[in-house]
C-alpha cells in the first residue's frame, strides 16, 4: 500500500502554526523556555511523513542540575506549597481552563509529534482537561488522621508533599500527562517533567500555561533529552525526592536500580500484555469489533492494548473471521487526514521493532489470518496483523510488541482462560466478555492484574485509580490513590 504524504503542516490550525513558528522546544526552567547549556538540539520528526518539523533541546548533566535546582528552590522557599489550599485550587482550575482553551494546539502537537490520529488526540485532550479539573479540587481535601493515643498526648498523621517529583513519561499519550502534573502540584510538590525524546512538544506548552495560570515559576519545570543522557542523572540527582515513571518494564528496572543508589522512592507504571478474554455467549460481531479496536487504536502503542485475544474454542473460527472482517475497513494514512483510521508508528525504530516481531511470529510457526506489512514511503506505517494458532509460550504472546499486531489463543473453559490469562510476566489489565454475571465475578477474582474491564475495554476516568502488578509495576496514578502516592505521612506527637 502506498500512503500519500502531503506536508502535515498544511493540516495545522492557524493557532498551532503560530505557536510552532520559530519555536525551540526547550527545557522550562523558572518559567522560561531555555536552550541546553551546551546549545545541543535534536530534531522533532513527524511520523506521518518522516520529515523534520521542529527542533527540541537535547539536555545533559548541566541541564539536569538547572531544572532540579529550579524545582528545589521553588519547593524549599514554599512559594507554592505554602499558599492556602483554596488559592492553590483556584490557580489549578485556571490551569485546567487554559488547557481546555488550547485543546486545538495540544491535539495538533500530539498528532504531529507522536503520529497519533487527530481523532484519537481528542480523547487525550478530554482526558487532560477532565483530570486537571479533578485534581484541581484536591488541595483542600488532603486530610490527615488523629490516631487514638494514651491521655496526656496527642498524635497526628499529617499528609505532606514528597518535595521535588521527577515525572518521567513515554511518548504514547503526551497531553494526558497534564493529569499527572496537576496531581503532583495539587499535593503541594514541585516537578520536573522529563518529556520523552520522541515527543518534546506539548510538555513545553503545559509548563507555559501553568505560569499563565498563576502557578509560580519554578514549580513546573521541563527537561528535554534522551533517557541515556539525562534520565538516570535526573533520577539519582540529590535534589530529586520522588520518581513517578511511566514507560517500559526494562527502563522501569533500570530506574529502580539507579534510584537504589540514592534510596529515592519510585512508582512504576510499566508495560502490559493484556488478555482480552471472550466467552462463547457474547455478541460475536460487536465483541470482535471491540477486540480489534483495542489493538488498532493508537496503532497498538497503548500499554493496555488487548494484544492477547483469548477466544473460547467453540466460537474461535467465527470470531477470527469477524475480526478480520472488521479490520478490512482500516485505512492507513496521515494522522491528520479525517479518512485515516490507523496512523503511523511513532518512529522508524518502533516500526522496525514491530516488523521484527511479525517475522518472529511467522518463524514461530503461527497461522496468519490478517497479513499486514510495511506501508508508505516516508511515514512509519505498518498494516494490522492477526496471528492465530498462537501458543501462550511463544514470544509474540509473552512480549510487549507495541504495534498493530494481535495474537489469538483458543481456550476450552473458565479455568483454562484464567490459566492462560495469568501466564505472562505482566499484570496491567484484562478484559472479560461474557453475559454470565457469576462467571464474570469469578474471572475478576482470579485475574492477577491492576484493572479488570467487564464487557467494556479501556474505560478510564480521572477518579478511578490505575496501575499494575507483577512486571507491570507498582504504585497507582489517578484517583485518591495518586494523592497518597504523591504525599507521605509525617507523624507528630504533642504532650499536653
Ligand atoms: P521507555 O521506557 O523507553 O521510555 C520512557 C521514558 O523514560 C522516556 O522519557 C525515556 O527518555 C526515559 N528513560 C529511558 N531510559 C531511562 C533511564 N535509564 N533513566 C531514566 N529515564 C529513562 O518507554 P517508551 O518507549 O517511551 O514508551 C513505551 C512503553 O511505555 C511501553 O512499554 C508501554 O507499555 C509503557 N507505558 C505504560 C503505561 C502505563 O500506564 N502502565 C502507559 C503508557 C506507556
Amino acid at each position: 500500500m502506498t500512503i500519500e504524504a502531503p506536508s502535515t503542516l498544511s493540516y495545522l490550525a492557524p493557532e498551532t502554526t503560530g505557536y510552532l513558528s520559530g519555536k525551540l522546544f526547550g527545557h522550562v526552567v523558572d518559567g522560561a523556555v531555555v536552550e541546553s547549556v551546551d546549545g545541543r538540539t535534536m530534531p522533532v520528526i513527524d511520523p506521518s511523513t518522516g520529515l523534520e518539523v521542529a527542533t527540541a533541546a537535547r539536555g545533559a548533566q548541566a541541564d539536569v542540575d538547572r531544572v532540579v535546582g529550579s524545582a528545589r528552590a521553588a519547593f524549599d522557599d514554599g512559594r507554592w506549597r505554602n499558599l492556602g489550599p483554596l488559592e492553590k485550587e483556584q490557580r489549578l482550575h485556571r490551569f485546567s481552563r487554559l488547557i481546555d482553551e488550547h485543546r486545538t494546539v495540544f491535539g495538533d502537537l500530539d498528532a504531529v509529534d507522536a503520529g497519533l490520529l487527530r481523532s484519537y488526540t481528542r480523547f487525550l485532550e478530554d482526558f487532560g482537561v477532565n483530570a486537571t479539573a479533578y485534581f484541581a479540587g484536591w488541595p483542600s481535601k488532603i486530610l490527615g488522621t488523629i490516631p487514638p493515643v494514651p491521655a496526656g498526648l496527642t498524635a497526628q498523621h499529617r499528609r505532606v508533599p514528597r518535595g521535588v517529583v521527577a515525572l518521567v513519561v513515554p511518548w504514547n499519550g503526551p497531553t494526558a500527562v497534564v493529569a499527572f502534573a496537576a496531581a503532583i502540584m495539587a499535593a503541594g510538590n514541585s516537578l520536573v517533567l522529563k518529556a520523552a525524546e520522541n515527543t518534546p512538544m506539548s510538555a513545553v506548552l503545559m509548563a507555559e500555561l501553568a505560569v499563565e495560570a498563576g502557578i509560580p515559576p519554578g514549580v513546573f519545570n521541563v527537561l528535554q533529552g534522551t533517557g541515556a543522557e539525562v534520565g538516570e542523572a535526573l533520577v539519582t540527582h540529590p535534589g530529586t525526592d520522588f520518581v513517578m515513571f511511566t514507560g517500559s518494564a526494562a527502563t522501569g528496572r533500570a530506574i529502580q536500580r539507579a534510584a537504589a543508589t540514592t534510596l529515592t522512592p519510585v512508582s512504576l507504571e510499566l508495560g502490559g500484555k493484556s488478555p482480552f478474554i471472550v466467552f462463547d455467549d457474547v455478541d460475536i460481531a460487536a465483541t470482535a469489533a471491540a477486540a480489534t479496536a483495542s489493538v488498532w487504536s493508537g496503532q497498538g502503542q497503548v500499554c493496555t492494548a488487548g494484544s492477547r485475544v483469548l477466544v473460547q474454542r467453540s466460537i474461535h473460527d467465527e470470531f477470527v473471521a469477524s475480526m478480520v472482517e472488521a479490520s478490512r475497513s482500516v485505512r492507513l494514512g496521515n494522522a491528520f487526514d479525517p479518512a485515516s483510521t490507523l496512523g503511523p508508528l511513532v518512529s522508524r525504530a518502533q516500526l522496525d521493532r514491530v516488523a521484527s516481531y511479525v517475522e518472529i511470529g511467522k518463524a514461530e510457526g503461527v497461522d496468519v489470518a490478517l497479513d499486514g506489512g510495511l506501508a508508505g514511503d516516508g511515514g512509519f506505517f505498518h498494516e494490522p496483523v492477526i496471528f492465530t494458532g498462537v501458543r501462550n509460550d511463544m514470544r509474540i504472546a509473552q512480549e510487549e510488541i507495541f504495534g498493530p499486531v494481535m495474537s489469538v489463543i483458543p481456550f476450552d473453559d473458565e479455568a483454562d482462560a484464567l490459566r492462560i490469562g495469568n501466564d505472562v510476566e505482566f499484570g496491567l489489565a484484562a478484559g472479560v466478555f461474557t453475559n454470565d454475571l457469576r462467571r464474570s465475578q469469578r474471572m475478576i477474582d482470579g485475574l492477577d492484574v491492576g484493572t479488570v474491564w467487564v464487557n467494556t475495554y479501556q474505560a478510564g476516568y480521572p477518579t478511578v485509580s490505575y496501575g499494575g502488578v507483577k512486571q507491570s509495576g507498582y504504585g497507582r496514578t489517578l484517583g485518591e490513590e495518586m494523592i497518597h502516592e504523591l504525599t507521605h505521612v509525617k507523624s507528630v506527637w504533642i504532650s499536653a
